[in-house]
């Protein structure tokens, strides 16, 4: 990496388009008060920073080359001025629930041939809300039926609960941004409800 490396800056949209499109990783944009914002393809997050609309705050372990030169990329960017945005409402969805579960099941741990189950069932008056709601295997699913966990001697390791705060990026696109290792210390503070 040569020692006057720009941080980030592309000297030309233009530079090896090939190259950037073979870039796996999305930029993380944080608000100006560091609030996770958006996470934007790198295209995106290049066109930003030739704008200087935003910062960079960490670069990716990835860098991008031309004939020239040798550049690094960012991989969390922050943007210059606040951005204030109404904060969007969690909504329930199969695909949510099963983030919040890590895509296991809460009964088994499998994570093979994942649906939903009503720990209290529906037919009962079980509600769909996030605190009756878990992912689990369909061998489970068969095996508790229409019962409850205990009627069935079937055990839940933790309670279902609605994640306690929602950053604008969508619910599961924000738990697999926290696998990220260079994302994981901006985001973690977001996902307290988190398990
Ligand atoms: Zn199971």
């Amino acid at each position: 990496m040569p020692a006057h490396a720009p941080a980030g800056l592309m000297s030309s949209p233009n530079d090896s388009a090939s190259a950037l499109r073979a870039m796996p990783d999305g930029v993380l944009v944080l608000n100006f008060n560091y609030e996770p914002l958006n996470i934007c393809n790198l295209r995106r997050g290049l066109i930003l920073l030739y704008l200087q609309k935003v910062e960079v705050i960490r670069h990716s372990t990835h860098s991008f080359s031309t004939s020239d030169d040798q550049y690094l990329l960012p991989s969390v960017v922050r943007v210059r001025k606040m951005v204030k945005r109404p904060l969007p409402r969690l909504h329930i969805s199969r695909r949510s629930v099963m983030a919040r579960d890590g895509y296991c099941c809460q009964y088994c741990g499998s994570t093979s041939e994942l649906t939903l189950d009503h720990v209290f069932p529906r037919h009962r008056g079980g509600e769909t809300t996030w605190e009756n709601l878990v992912c689990c295997c369909r061998r489970c699913n068969g095996k508790k039926g229409s019962r409850t966990p205990s009627e069935a001697g079937m055990r839940l390791p933790r309670l279902p609960r609605k994640p306690t705060y929602v950053p604008y990026i969508p619910f599961p696109r924000f738990v697999a941004a926290l696998q990220n290792p260079e994302w994981y210390d901006f985001l973690a503070g977001y996902g307290k409800g988190l398990e």
